[in-house]
């Protein structure tokens, strides 16, 4: 199953066109996508079912600019830092020994295709594949992990490097990487059970058409299964909430000298069985000044 937020309204997308849920279920199901993530079981079955296809229309020309943010609301976001041996080495810091783990606060999530305002000139790309939890999550086993995810969806981790750096020796990765739009989630859900190998996604990032990031989650220091079940030993994973895999090496940091992203770039975001996300760079007319604000 494949599921988008089109103009905030949950919609069932197939091949032959798409299904509104709350009118193809005779309002059983709400049109909030946030709000399927605490009935996912029953959601998903109805989904599956003939009921769901039976209403297919087809889709009004490309979906692109209406479509918002798969998850909207997510409770929590997580993300998982240097998940990829290659950017540990990139950034020049170790291999973890357990997941780093940070938060994107929720208000950073954004729509899919859009505007991505620059708050400073240190904005770096991360592609990362996401996933959104399914059912309650509290100690479980790595064996245990899939069934608790509803399904997987495309990410960036942008990052304002200044800013996340700022604070010397103890940098504030949670704010530097928590601006507006800095979080987008799409172009759509997709259920665990459309991947040959869940544990095997292809994801990229273009940066004006030229492949700057390519990678697979099989490459991932530690999997969907050892994140998942790992932070459900910490804190309870609420149906809705997101977690950010982790990003692969060819980040701007990375490179020499520093790239880092200028208005009017565009980054194309691509994650396998997901889709495309695009980004379109914008410098803002009055740049982000912590030293300034703080006088
Ligand atoms: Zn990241």
């Amino acid at each position: 199953m494949r599921l988008a937020n089109l103009q905030g309204r949950a919609t069932l997308m197939f091949e032959t066109g798409i299904v509104d849920v709350e009118e193809a279920s005779a309002g059983e199901f709400s049109p909030d996508v946030q709000a399927l993530f605490p009935v996912w079981d029953a959601f998903s079955a109805w989904a599956a079912s003939d009921a769901a296809a039976v209403a297919t229309v087809p889709a009004p020309g490309p979906l692109g600019a209406a479509l918002e943010a798969v998850v909207p609301r997510p409770g929590q976001v997580f993300a998982v830092g240097l998940n990829y041996r290659e950017h540990a080495i990139e950034a020049g810091l170790p291999i973890p020994e357990v997941p780093l783990v940070f938060t994107k606060f929720p208000s950073s999530v954004a729509a899919p295709h859009g505007v991505l305002e620059l708050p400073t000139d240190q904005v770096d790309w991360e592609v990362e594949v996401a996933v959104v939890i399914g059912r309650t999550a509290r100690r479980i086993s790595q064996a245990e992990a899939w069934r608790h995810v509803a399904g997987v969806t495309g990410s960036q981790d942008f990052s304002a490097r200044d800013v996340q750096l700022l604070g010397g020796a103890k940098p504030q990765f949670s704010l530097g990487k928590s601006f507006e739009g800095f979080t987008p989630l799409g172009p759509v859900l997709t259920t665990v059970d459309e991947f040959d190998n869940p544990d095997d996604i292809v994801l990229e990032t273009r940066l004006n058409g030229e492949s700057v990031q390519k990678s697979s989650t099989a490459d991932l220091v530690f999997t969907v299964p050892q994140i998942v079940s790992y932070l459900s030993h910490i804190v309870t994973l609420r149906p809705g909430d997101v977690i950010l895999t982790g990003t692969p090496s060819g980040v701007g940091l990375g490179l020499q000298p520093p790239r880092y992203l200028v208005d009017g770039d565009e980054v194309t975001t691509y994650v396998e069985g997901v889709g495309e996300m695009q980004h379109l760079c914008r410098a803002p007319e009055v740049p982000f000044d912590p030293i300034a604000l703080l006088a």
